[in-house]
């Protein structure tokens, strides 16, 4: 599916949309007099669609129109056609980059596309990965979650049921983000980047531990130098930590030793007294044991995640997790009995071969184990992915039921007394949905809230991740590790500097 655009503008917003009304298509969205990307044979085929959407910025006015089998439809995007709150303000020349132009043009081409396919979105015309912001926004500045729910619904077009979701989580995240020092605290995270296997969706920083057996050690003094660099930094200086989650990858990787050896170093330079939370994602069952656990409890953390995905087996092979769903119960028994009382579990939903009677399955399994919270994602497809090629091979039937496996889902965490209290969305996410963490009442997983509301510094670790500083009025910087893990041992001393240089003192 081709749309042509004039002007280079928005054209990442014209895609996301798009796509969120055909999951199915491939979506290009192409500049006039753009040579053709790709191959000749792909560039070619191209060439001979027609587009189905014609976007036309003018000096006053912005001109949308889908050509279709069904007929032409079309909008004008002008300010004495729209109702007050979209429109641009005088003097802006419509075919100019403005983020008042942007709402009005994703407000409109939402209206032209549900006319089109006769169809709502359930998130509307949000199409950003944190539709919780608006709701805590609102929230924060005294309005009632009532009122957030229905702004939500009546400027965006979001579905009544996710509007008041969003701002019932956005109340839950409000207050539990108040217990936290805002600005004077920071946060960590600690990236161990080693997998037993590469799961089939993976898209995160991970490397076959068989590979990198004998590096781990060596992985680990990089962290330690990362680690006396960061309590030099002027900007950490006087602040509380709040909470610290080491992820990656599977933590539970390295050895029982040297887990130890990554817990000692963290208490030597970081000052834990004031830490709230302290999450290991222990995810593979297949690199849970017993010794590891107790290392992991003696070292005081608090909050650790088993990740089943899925309970059936047939699908765990599929997605090349190599460990059985009764290895999950086993490891989760383990975890019960070495004293671990926030165990979190995650699941995906719209595996491959999977609708929602599996997710139905998987959610009873995991309901009789009883976690203390339960983190739903749905599949995101990233393109050039293990999996987008696995899909192109076997084809994939699973799309059409993620909206009732959300509802499976949500429902079998209602049963184990859990409420929800973070969401986000990403790119190219089946059924177009979004990944909500449940958790019961005092185990909700603070970080988690951090990383996506952004409202603390994060001082990031390890192969693959990121640091960002918060600055006053909500300015965010960044500065990333290398994702390889060799660049990363390599060039150890620019991932130190790159922090030095975002972590100046603080400029607020
Ligand atoms: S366990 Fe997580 S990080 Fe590791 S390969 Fe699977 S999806 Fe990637």
């Amino acid at each position: 599916m081709i749309a042509l655009v004039n002007k280079d503008l928005f054209r990442y917003e014209i895609h996301a949309l798009l796509k969120a009304f055909f999951p199915r298509e491939e979506v290009k969205v192409r500049l006039e007099g753009e040579p053709l990307k790709g191959n000749r044979a792909q560039a070619l085929q191209e060439a001979a669609l027609d587009p189905f959407l014609y976007v036309r910025y003018e000096e006053n006015e912005a001109v949308m129109e889908v050509r279709s089998d069904a007929g032409s439809f079309k909008r004008v995007c002008r300010n004495d056609l729209l109702p007050e709150a979209w429109r641009v303000p005088e003097g802006l020349p419509m075919n100019e980059k403005s983020p008042e132009l942007r709402s009005m043009v994703k407000h409109v081409l939402y209206d032209l596309l549900k006319e089109v396919t006769g169809r709502e979105l359930p998130w509307g015309e949000l199409i950003g990965i944190r539709p919780t912001k608006i709701a805590r926004d609102l929230i924060a500045a005294g309005e009632a979650p009532s009122a957030a729910a229905a702004y939500m619904e009546e400027t965006y077009s979001v579905s009544g049921e996710k509007a008041v979701l969003a701002s019932e989580i956005a109340e839950r995240e409000h207050r539990l983000l108040s217990q936290l020092h805002g600005r004077d605290g920071y946060s960590i995270y600690i990236g161990i980047p080693f997998c037993p296997t590469t799961c089939l969706y993976c898209s995160f920083p991970s490397f076959a531990l068989h590979a990198w057996k004998e590096e781990t050690d060596r992985y680990l003094d990089a962290l330690e130098a990362e680690m006396q660099a960061a309590v030099r930094l002027p900007y950490l200086q006087g602040k509380y930590l709040d909470t610290v989650y080491i992820g990656g990858g599977t933590p539970t990787t390295l050895e029982a030793p040297q887990l130890a050896r990554l817990f000692g170093m963290i208490r030597k330079y970081f000052p834990m007294e004031t830490c709230l939370e302290f999450t290991v994602e222990a995810g593979r069952a297949d690199s849970i044991t017993a010794e590891k656990l107790r290392v992991i409890r003696e070292a005081g953390v608090t909050r650790i995640s088993i990740n089943p995905q899925t309970m059936r087996d047939e699908t765990l092979r599929l997605i090349g997790r190599r460990h059985t769903s009764a290895q999950v119960e086993e490891a989760f028994a383990m975890a019960r009995e070495e004293g671990f009382d926030n165990i979190n579990m995650d699941i995906i939903l719209g595996l491959p071969g999977e609708d929602s009677s599996d997710v139905r399955y998987t959610t009873e399994r995991i309901r009789q184990l009883g976690p203390d919270s339960l983190t739903v994602h749905t599949l995101a497809i990233k393109r050039g992915s293990r999996l987008q090629k696995w899909i192109e091979e076997n084809g994939y039937e699973s799309l059409k039921d993620t909206e009732a496996g959300m509802e499976a889902a949500a429902q079998a965490a209602a049963q184990m007394g859990m409420l929800p209290y973070y969401l986000y969305r990403q790119k190219n996410m089946t059924g177009n949905l979004e990944n909500t963490g449940y958790a019961v009442p005092g185990k909700f997983g603070i970080y988690n809230i951090l990383i996506m509301e952004e409202v603390q510094s994060i001082l990031a670790l390890g192969a693959g991740s990121i640091s960002k500083v918060l600055h006053g009025g909500g300015r965010i910087e960044r500065a990333d590790n290398c994702k390889d893990v060799r660049t990363y041992l390599e060039t150890l001393p620019e991932m130190i500097r790159r922090k030095e240089v975002l972590f100046r003192a603080d400029e607020a």
